[in-house]
């Protein structure tokens, strides 16, 4: 690692008169990272930003090294210390245990906000939504990407799905914060709560409370497979849109292929603390080293890192001269079309064309203004516990015998629970779907059951003592337990999805 480099040399620090220079982080990547890597460094660089870097290696060398998380612990240091990391895409190795360096930077830095601003340059960058100017932002750390994953049976795995409250607040806030600041008017959420009642329900109840305090921003819910058709069908009617992650994932790629171009577009990964900036795209290997890759996306990852240091001039001065770049069609092969362009270059001559322009501002298309402050964040705020009540408890079962007919588990189960004092067997259900009693013959089941346990006082509380005879009572009639779920009361509410049919 070296100390205060930049791409002009170790040691100098990208600075003008004004201001000290800000440290920042920069790993150069794989493929044409290196390349694209320069490009923006030179046009920051040119543009005045003030900034002293500290360069780290990350990717296929480090991984080479036998290293699965693709950066070294001395890295961490650099990150830890200037808190900014502007980088450029890797390869990631197929297989071999190896870890996606991208999420171990996003939880590791505690980077809660994925930030993707996807707007059309058209008729400049050919697209069907000329007037698209959206930005998605997506919760980074949450949701399936919790990475807790197990096999239960033969047929079974799971993935769980984990949603906070301190999560969600902090998403949903950023998101409005961000329309504030960027003088943006509508913020829409996207969710799947008519299914997920618990897990999106919260993420759209948080919403609906936080939306509550921006009276001058307009709000709006979809679910969001329709909501999805709606940002493909005519992104230009929405504005901020704030989602979890796994939608959020798709739904960002989507939006910027839109756009015209997946290689223009840059993102943020925002934390309390720490911030990331990259390109959107991966390591494009088979343009490696033919100076052909498109800088653009990482610049645009540079400009929203300049806005988050407090250079918002600088990021306004680079962001107008690529707009003019980009209408006086100068483009690079990826957007380069006959009729359109005027001249077609390579990596360096792209950053060079924009540094001619540095200090121009485009003519057809809209220029920019930015303010020199970042979004707001905000820490998870901590609630008071509410009041718990155990009410039941789901057990979970192997089970495969007697053609997996539910009617014999379920009278075993009843004999299980007559066994038991003030215990009875609510249902049964398999993939949700409630089997027993009055199932379908017609419904198909799998080897892995849910067998739901209540007192048999109409929604007593029970204790924890029972839940442990069930389970020593359902092993000792040889019926294989592979987990259990409680069933809860918070604050008087029942917080536990019903079967299907219950
Ligand atoms: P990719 O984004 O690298 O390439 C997809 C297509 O887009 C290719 O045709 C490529 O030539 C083109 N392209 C991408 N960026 C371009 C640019 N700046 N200019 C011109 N054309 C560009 O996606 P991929 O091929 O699926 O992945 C390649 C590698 O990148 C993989 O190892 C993948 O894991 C990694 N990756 C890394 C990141 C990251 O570091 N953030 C993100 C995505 C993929």
């Amino acid at each position: 690692m070296n100390s205060a480099t930049t791409a002009a040399g170790p040691s100098s620090s990208l600075s003008t008169n004004h201001g000290l220079p800000v440290p920042i982080t920069v790993a150069r990547g794989d493929g044409i990272g290196p390349e694209i890597m320069d490009a923006t460094l030179r046009i920051l660089a040119a543009a005045g930003a003030r900034l002293a870097i500290e360069e780290i290696e990350i990717g296929e060398k480090v991984y080479a090294r036998g290293n699965t998380a693709g950066i070294d612990p001395a890295s961490w240091d650099s990150l830890r210390r200037t808190k900014v990391f502007l980088k450029a895409p890797i390869t990631t190795p197929q297989g071999g245990g190896v870890k996606s360096l991208n999420v171990t930077t996003r939880k590791a830095m505690g980077l809660y906000a994925n930030v993707r601003p996807c707007a059309a340059y058209a008729p400049f960058v050919p697209t069907r939504h000329p007037k698209m100017n959206v930005v998605i932002i997506r919760e980074n750390e949450e949701d399936t990407y919790a990475g807790i994953e197990h096999q239960q049976t033969d047929e079974v795995v799971q993935c769980l799905k984990l949603i906070s409250r301190p999560g969600c607040e902090r998403i949903v806030r950023y998101a409005f914060e961000y329309a504030l600041q960027n003088g943006r008017k509508k913020v829409t959420c996207f969710t799947k709560d008519n299914i997920m009642k618990l897990t999106d329900g919260l993420f759209h109840k948080v919403f609906d409370e936080i939306g509550a305090e921006y009276p001058q921003l307009e709000k709006e819910h979809w679910i969001v497979d329709i909501g999805a058709a709606k940002l493909a069908d005519s992104p230009e009617e929405f504005d901020v849109v704030v989602m979890p992650n796994l939608y959020g994932d798709i739904l960002s790629d989507v939006a910027a292929q839109l756009t015209g171009s997946v290689g223009l577009a840059g993102s943020s990964n925002i934390g309390s603390q720490c911030a990331m900036f990259e390109a959107i795209h991966g390591s494009a290997p088979r343009r490696a080293g033919k100076d052909s890759a498109n800088p653009s996306g990482l610049l645009h990852g540079a400009i929203l890192m300049l806005i988050h240091i407090g250079q918002s001039d600088i990021a306004e001065k680079v962001h107008n001269a690529w707009l003019r770049t980009i209408e006086d069609g100068v483009h690079t092969d990826d957007i380069y079309r006959e009729g359109t362009s005027s001249k077609r270059v390579g990596t360096r001559a792209f950053a060079d064309a924009v540094i001619a322009r540095l200090g121009q501002a485009p003519v057809k298309l809209a220029a920019v203004r930015y303010q020199n402050t970042a979004t707001r964040t905000s820490s998870a705020t901590r609630r008071p516990r509410a009041t718990k009540e155990l009410i039941g408890v789901d057990v979970f079962l192997h089970w495969d015998e007697a053609d997996r007919d539910p009617r014999q588990l379920g009278a075993r189960l009843e004999r299980v629970a007559a066994g038991l004092n003030d215990v009875r067997l609510k249902m049964i259900s398999n993939r949700g779907v409630k089997v027993y009693p009055d199932g379908f013959p017609e419904t198909f089941c799998t080897d892995h059951w849910r067998c739901r346990f209540v007192s048999t006082t109409a929604e007593a509380p029970i204790s924890f003592d029972t839940v442990l005879q069930i389970l020593g009572a359902v092993h000792a009639a040889k019926l294989e337990v592979i987990k259990t779920e409680h069933l809860y009361r918070f604050n008087g509410v029942k917080s536990y999805s019903l079967g299907q049919g219950e």
